[in-house]
């Protein structure tokens, strides 16, 4: 008898999970994961990634095995995995989820859909979050995010007849097989859906209370952001369910002092929203991974790669403090703040004028939840190239008076920086010779001085930008882009002419 073959990708749950749900009604099921070599070598694959999905496979695996099915392994490419299945036990239908992944996944997906078509297999997609595929116009964008977050979820399927697949499944195999390094962050959070259920109770019952005023400072962050993001960025859990547990605990706030907690919460519900606004850009541009959104502003930094520059921040030792610290946070721990990653971002892009591609790998490597959707348009938007967005430039020392007034964090995550005076934490490369003899830290030696001048070097780059951007074909491509990827949120009536693109361009300043 033939069957449906489930494909698991970043959808790695069984709850609100329609293309098993619908396999599951079909008849007997062969749940596959592909674990693809091909893109385990891409250059924003990091072995941080491959363990969290390890563990998040087992845990399906578990989830799986209880409704009656093995989730089965094969490590290969998809088309030659699907192939040599379908030659050796022929298979009507491919259900899964859609996935708006990184240029690699793209051109695979389009090789199996024409694998698929000669080989008179169906392949039935179903959307992931609140991301629609051959989007006609943004116009219609939010009202068919709100229909799929209000819509019912899918219903686990009660039993599912597993098929196996006709030859051994492989052991899991080591990370170094493909290339991956050994190394990943100790503190890195751990994959799985129990684990992302844990993590949404503690936020929604409790950690949430912190959410507003807490998720900008490195500090507090860590504990009043929800940190879901590596789960939903997996699929372990759906972003439908989350709205929706989401929305049913502020509705069960009531009391007098909960008022905090709704607001907070009220806010992390625009973020889930952010997410697939995000994903949106991807799915309807694969291109802005690799170039410019705006692409009056190419060549802009392309020809002044500093290896030199690229490697201080990489190390964390470009001698700002604050950077420095945020470098040694993520390599020990996988996350940082959405301010924080601002911050690093610009730093690289302004005064130290690295184009955002090559920054943007090293930092999908290093974020635990990379989304490919959400990390290049951030990468962009954070390093002007998107022509829509305001110049956000984050001054680091301002970050760190603001973020790290107790000078806890700059002294927790860098040691050396410990007998600083507090006077000159921030600004070490300003301390006079005298106070450097007498707390023991010479600058350029013990830690290392700012490879430029912060000031001088940021406002000669926001020159560059700010004189393209002034440039009359620059400004009239804007519209376009505006069209294609602008919020329509809160749109107001427009009063007078371009004030309807002046609104949406003020939000998508976040
Ligand atoms: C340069 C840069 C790169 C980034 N790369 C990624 C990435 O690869 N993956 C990723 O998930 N987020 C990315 N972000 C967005 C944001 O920093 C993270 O989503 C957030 O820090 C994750 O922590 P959290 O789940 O506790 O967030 P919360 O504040 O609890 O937010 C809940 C969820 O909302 C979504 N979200 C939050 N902020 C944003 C945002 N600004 N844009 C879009 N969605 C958002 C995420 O899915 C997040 O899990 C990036 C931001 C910047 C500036």
């Amino acid at each position: 008898m033939s069957y449906t073959v489930v494909w698991f990708r970043r959808d790695l749950r069984i709850a609100d999970h329609a293309p098993l749900a619908h396999a599951a009604q079909q008849g007997p099921v062969l749940c596959l994961y592909v674990l693809e070599p091909s893109l385990r070598a891409q250059p924003d694959a990091a072995q941080q990634h491959y363990l969290f999905l390890q563990e998040s496979l087992r845990d399906l695996a578990r989830a799986l095995r209880a409704l009656g099915a093995d989730l089965q392994l094969a490590i290969g490419e998809v088309p030659e995995v699907l192939a040599r299945l379908h030659a050796a036990a022929p298979f009507h239908t491919l259900a899964s989820h859609e996935e708006t992944g990184n240029g690699h996944t793209f051109e695979r997906d389009k090789t199996v859909a024409r694998w698929c078509l000669a080989s008179s297999v169906v392949w039935r997609e179903w959307p992931q979050h609140g991301v629609v595929r051959r989007l006609p116009t943004r116009d219609v964008w939010h009202a068919s995010w709100q229909a799929h977050m209000h819509a019912p979820q899918v219903p686990t399927p009660a039993r599912i007849e597993g098929r196996l697949l006709p030859w051994p499944t492989e052991r899991w195999p080591a990370g170094s097989r493909f290339g991956l390094a050994e190394d990943a962050p100790p503190q890195r959070p751990h994959g799985g859906r129990s684990e992302a259920l844990t993590v949404l109770h503690a936020f929604l019952d409790e950690r949430s209370r912190q959410y507003r005023g807490g998720i900008s400072s490195p500090l507090g962050a860590p504990t009043a952001c929800s940190r879901l993001s590596p789960y939903l960025a997996l699929g372990c859990l759906g972003m439908r369910e989350v709205v929706q547990a989401t929305r049913a605990r502020i509705g069960a706030l009531s009391g007098p002092d909960d008022g905090r907690q709704r607001q907070g919460l009220a806010a992390f519900l625009s973020r889930l929203h952010w997410h697939c606004h995000f994903i949106q850009k991807l799915e309807s541009e694969p291109e802005l991974e690799f170039r410019n959104l705006h692409r009056g502003y190419d060549g802009l930094r392309e020809t002044e790669w500093n290896e030199d520059h690229f490697a201080a921040l990489t190390a964390g030792r470009t001698g700002w403090p604050m950077v420095d610290a945020c470098v040694a946070m993520l390599r020990e721990t996988g996350w940082l703040n959405f301010r924080m990653r601002a911050m690093l971002v610009s730093v690289a892009a302004y005064p130290l004028w690295l184009h955002w591609r090559p920054v943007g790998l090293w930092l999908a490597r290093q974020f635990i939840d990379y989304e490919p959707g959400i990390h290049w348009s951030q990468m962009q938007m954070q390093s002007g190239t998107t022509g829509i967005n305001t110049t956000r430039i984050y001054n680091p020392i301002k970050q760190a008076r603001d973020h790290d007034p107790q000078r806890r964090f700059v002294r927790h995550w860098l040691p050396a920086m410990r007998r600083v005076p507090d006077a000159w934490l921030f600004e070490p490369w300003r301390m006079p010779a005298d106070v450097q003899a007498r707390c023991g830290v010479r600058v350029g030696e013990d830690i290392p001085a700012p490879r430029v001048d912060l000031k001088a070097a940021t406002r000669a780059a926001k020159a560059r930008v700010h004189a393209l951007r002034a440039q009359a074909e620059v400004r009239e491509a804007k519209a376009a882009i505006v069209e294609k990827h602008g919020s329509r949120l809160r749109r107001p009536a427009a009063r007078k002419p371009g004030a309807a693109a002046a609104a949406r361009q003020r939000e998508l300043d976040f």
